[in-house]
């Protein structure tokens, strides 16, 4: 097809015909407005955090785990920031994330952005004004997780706080490939020195470890409540060590004992659940996925978490992955990540390994100090490959691969009774792709219990009762592992019950059976019936140490 300029270029055009060309071309231009200067429309940066505000405004933090939210304001306050928590997204910042937010989001995005509209009301009822709570406050939450909806966050973020009256409020993202701007211009409150990252490192990996304490002991706890409540001492110790800039090993130390008081009895069949899915949802702990961990433990499951450790290594996987192939087209990758006139790639790589073993490094000496035992961190590499005959590895947004090569993992190392992926309502990535994908994983691997959840907010009552019909299944697998694991040792419960009386580690919240069968009481059944030496002179010894004090 020839284009009007080119037309109007032909020297073979009479006059009349280009008179009545060029008439015909203005007719079309005023017809679709582009006769008028027409002013583009740009997003107008708000004001910045600077340095010279600092010591007149509060941080928020909120977006991850309740333990991580604490941990971060208070290594941040240790950092010299003035930072406060914001609590868990619920039901009714969901609400006031729809009514402010834009059609067609995900729901962390409304959860989020609802969230903060609903919190700086809550100042505002509190009788600061709207201007005071504009310059004295900005918040710092977790931003973008792939190239998916969360790249308008922020974008997200402004719509609704102008919409809601606050515009001009500052919000600032920690973006999970590394990097922190600010929604609303560029950072200088807020320094990238050490004491910054290694508030992050602590509060991130504290919170882990000490979420997966609370996951694995509290459905063997023999008083009720006992582990939240030593969660509770745990929290406390954690944020007052934080805030002191005191050593983390010292109150992981500490938190190990207060836990180590809790009483359990692991002798009881319980499916192990694996929460796996976006990243958003699957962390929460709030109704953006209905307290799906709490629901779970209520059944009398036993959760296994995600930890964020997971995610910061899946990054580094993911930077390692993209530097490698990018360095095949150096000269002509100019990008703004691009390698062109960079140092050499390798050392990039070399550097982003050192990161992923100071990681499992770091990760591994506060499993140690708390009394983690037996947990492992994923290999991405085995991850990756694992996945990548059903789902491309090059494919980015949301959990990535990630995924697929979970339950795949779980097919070959049996971790989880059951597996529930929970994907928010509009998630691209998570259920418009990696759903797809699972069905093929679920159709070939037809033993696996997969369940699949969709959270929109509202239809709590119908997630629930789907997990429970699921649950149902894993329950009778857990117990039919476990009355097995007891045929096998060719004792009685009631004999292994004497057993783990008489053998502390069994009663020991801290201790964790030996990883062979899925469920931690059939593992337990097994170690106790391998224990009978062991226990056969211990037993000696008590019954002689009795006879002594009695003669
Ligand atoms: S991964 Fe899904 S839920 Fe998360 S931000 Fe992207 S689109 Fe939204």
């Amino acid at each position: 097809m020839t284009d009007l300029t080119t037309l109007l270029d032909d020297p073979r055009l009479s006059a009349d015909e280009r008179a009545a060309l060029e008439a015909f071309a203005r007719e079309e231009a005023a017809a679709l407005g582009l006769d008028r200067d027409v002013e583009q429309w740009t997003e107008r940066a708000a004001p910045t955090f600077t340095r010279e505000q600092r010591s007149r405004t509060t941080l928020w933090v909120a977006g991850l785990t309740w333990s991580q939210d604490l941990f971060l304001s208070a290594a941040l306050r240790g950092a010299g920031y003035d930072v406060q928590t914001m609590p868990v997204p619920d039901n009714e910042a969901l609400r006031l994330g729809k009514e402010f937010g834009n059609r067609g989001q995900c729901n962390p995005t409304y959860f989020t952005v609802g969230n903060l509209v609903k919190h700086l009301r809550r100042l505002e009822s509190e009788g600061l004004t709207r201007q005071r709570i504009i310059d004295e406050h900005v918040f710092l939450t977790a931003g973008a997780c792939g190239p998916c909806r969360f790249g308008t966050y922020v974008t997200e973020y402004r719509k609704a706080l102008r919409d809601a009256g606050f515009d001009g409020f500052r919000v600032m993202l920690m973006e999970q490939k590394g990097a922190v701007r600010q929604a609303t211009g560029e950072p200088q409150g807020l320094e990238f020195n050490l004491p910054f990252y290694r508030a992050l490192l602590q509060a991130f990996l504290g919170g882990d470890v000490l979420n997966i304490m609370g996951y694995r002991i509290r459905p063997y706890e023999v008083e009720p409540g006992a582990t939240d409540a030593a969660i509770e001492r745990c929290r406390a110790l954690m944020v007052e060590t934080l805030e002191a800039r005191g050593s983390i090993f010292k109150a992981l130390w500490r938190c190990r004992r207060e836990l180590d008081r809790v009483q359990v009895d692991r002798l009881r069949p319980k499916p192990v659940v694996s929460i796996i899915g976006e990243f958003w949802a699957m962390t929460t702990e709030g109704d953006g996925n209905y307290e799906l961990q709490r629901f779970l433990e209520q059944e009398g499951a036993e959760v296994h978490i995600q930890p964020i450790t997971n995610w910061l290594l899946y990054l580094l996987w993911v930077a390692r992955r993209d530097t490698q192939r990018r360095s095949t087209l150096r000269e002509d990758d100019d990008a703004r990540a691009g390698l062109a006139g960079k140092g050499a790639a390798w050392k990039t790589v070399l550097g982003l390994e050192v990161a992923r073993l100071g990681l499992h490094g770091v990760f591994n000496a506060f499993a140690a100090a708390i009394g983690l035992e037996g947990w492992h961190l994923p290999d991405m590499d085995h991850i990756a490959r694992l996945a990548d005959e059903h789902y491309d590895n090059e494919l980015r947004g949301g959990e990535g691969h990630m995924e697929v090569g979970k339950v795949l993992d779980n097919v070959d190392n049996r971790h989880a009774h059951m597996i529930i992926s929970v994907k928010p309502f509009g998630c691209m990535p998570s259920s418009g792709v990696s759903d797809g994908v699972q069905s093929l994983v679920t159709a070939r691997h037809a033993d696996l219990i997969f369940c699949p959840i969709e959270t929109s907010g509202d239809g709590k009552v119908n997630v629930q009762s789907r997990v429970q019909m699921m649950l149902f299944r894993a329950h009778e697998r857990a117990r039919a592992e476990f009355d097995e694991a007891v045929r096998s040792t060719g004792l009685s419960l009631d004999e292994l019950r004497r057993r783990a009386a008489d053998d502390p580690r069994a009663t020991r919240a801290l201790h964790h059976p030996r990883h062979q069968l899925v469920g931690t009481g059939a593992n337990q059944v097994l170690e106790l019936a391998a224990s009978q030496g062991r226990l056969g002179v211990r037993r000696r010894l008590r019954k002689l140490a009795r006879a002594l004090s009695a003669s």
